[in-house]
């Protein structure tokens, strides 16, 4: 197991700044990547809750 604990990021995406996206890129994907809530306050989706500030549950169209 690859221990490649150097992010400590559990802050909200909501609060990232602009460059923490690209140094985050791959925590950034496994967060957006099957999206289950958006904010609604920035409009930015997550798998989960912890990553908005206000996180609101994704209705599915069908
Ligand atoms: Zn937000």
């Amino acid at each position: 197991m690859a221990n490649k604990s150097k992010s400590s990021v559990s802050k909200p995406l909501c609060k990232w700044k602009p460059g923490q996206y690209v140094k985050e890129l791959e925590l950034l994907t496994t967060i957006v990547s099957e999206p289950v809530y958006y904010c609604r306050d920035c409009g930015r989706v997550a798998a989960q809750k912890k990553w908005l500030c206000k996180p609101e549950r994704l209705v599915s169209r069908d």
